[in-house]
């Protein structure tokens, strides 16, 4: 036990704590930028079992993020590569290997043994297959992503909040770029993953521990960084009375993998304060901020529809065409880009946001 001696000595674990993560099972689907650290935190905590799902073998181009992995690995399949480094890590961890894709038909099977379940993938067809599948066997998904700068991580638990779809409704539509193209600093996916590693921690110690030593699981909770400016934010989220998963019968959820997409990528433009304002009248201008930050000024005939307004009702953005330009901004351009992806997200093609808000607007056309 002086292994764990550092995080046993935490009254929030203490040894109680510790014996409810060797009885706990976490599965990680994807062995990646964000499954690297998530992994290597958990078998470091000492969790007792942990399950890891890939179907692709490491590549040298993985190496710039994906810490699990060394330059002998190349050519070995990730979950294979994996399982070693992390039994190296902690021998007292069961580590399961599982060398296949996550589908719609092994979903049932992958799931049923686990407590937690972590998406580490990194495109939509799979972050929806996820979600569904959760709801689906009632488990808890701790979720995560990076688009650029921006990290997202949060915890979605049917019965006990929102799923991943009462966020996002469907996969985007309209062009998005191949993975490859998208691009991402290593660092950005530590980030996600260790954050998305403390939640699945938080959900294996369980609800009622979390509650009684005041530990907030992000539960109906999304965390956002964007690490351009190292600023924080965390949203409610709201359970959509009409999502088409979590308010179905689980039974009649029926398993389907969308067509391939990836989500790495953002298609939202960040344009200058001077550019947004040539594009007035050609552009939709979207204001994203509260209602009471309005009077430092807005701009003409922008709309407005406050973020968490945004994210959580598909119906915010009403009658805009998804091929209507877009112009999202709020206070200081962190908010908006979280927008301006959403929309993105929802299918609009031609989104940018405002670098640096209202605020760079008035600075530099007042
Ligand atoms: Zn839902």
């Amino acid at each position: 036990m002086n292994r764990y001696a550092r995080q046993i000595v935490l009254p929030e674990m203490g040894q109680e704590g510790q014996e409810r993560l060797k009885s706990a099972s976490v599965l990680c689907i994807g062995a990646g930028g964000l499954g690297s650290p998530a992994l290597l935190y958990l078998a470091a905590a000492g969790v007792g079992r942990i399950g890891l799902v890939d179907d692709d073998a490491v590549d040298i181009s993985n190496l710039q993020r994906q810490v699990l992995f060394k330059e002998t690995d190349q050519g070995t399949p990730k979950v294979e590569a994996a399982k070693a480094a992390l039994a190296e890590l902690n021998s007292e961890c069961q580590i399961e290997a599982y060398f296949e894709r996550f589908s719609a038909e092994n979903a049932e099977a992958l799931l049923k043994n686990y407590d937690v379940i972590i998406d580490g993938t990194d495109n939509f067809s799979s972050k929806f297959l996820i979600n569904d599948a959760c709801v689906k066997f009632g488990k808890p998904l701790v979720y995560g992503s990076i688009l650029g700068f921006v990290a997202q991580v949060s915890v979605f638990w049917a019965g006990h909040g929102p799923c991943y779809r009462c966020l996002y409704p469907k996969p985007p539509s309209g062009h998005i770029p191949n993975c490859a193209e998208a691009g991402v600093i290593g660092a950005m996916a530590g980030i996600a993953g260790t954050v998305q590693a403390l939640e699945a921690i938080k959900m294996a110690l369980g609800l009622e521990w979390c509650k009684e030593k005041n530990l907030e699981p992000l539960l109906g909770t999304l965390w956002i960084l964007d690490a351009r400016s190292m600023q924080t934010k965390t949203l409610k989220l709201h359970k959509r009375h009409q999502c088409a998963v979590c308010s179905a019968n689980p039974s009649d959820i029926v398993l389907e993998q969308a067509e391939e997409s990836c989500a790495a990528k953002t298609d939202v433009k960040n344009i200058s304060a001077e550019d947004a304002a040539k594009r007035m009248g050609k552009a939709v201008f979207i204001d994203v901020r509260e209602a009471h930050e309005l009077v430092s000024g807005r701009i003409p005939k922008a709309l407005h529809i406050p973020l968490d307004t945004l994210l959580s009702n598909e119906d915010s953005v009403g009658d805009i065409a998804s091929d209507t330009p877009v112009i999202v901004y709020c206070q200081h351009g962190i908010r908006s880009f979280s927008g301006a992806s959403h929309l993105v997200a929802l299918g609009f093609r031609d989104v940018a946001h405002i670098t640096g808000g209202i605020v760079r607007w008035k600075d530099e056309l007042a």
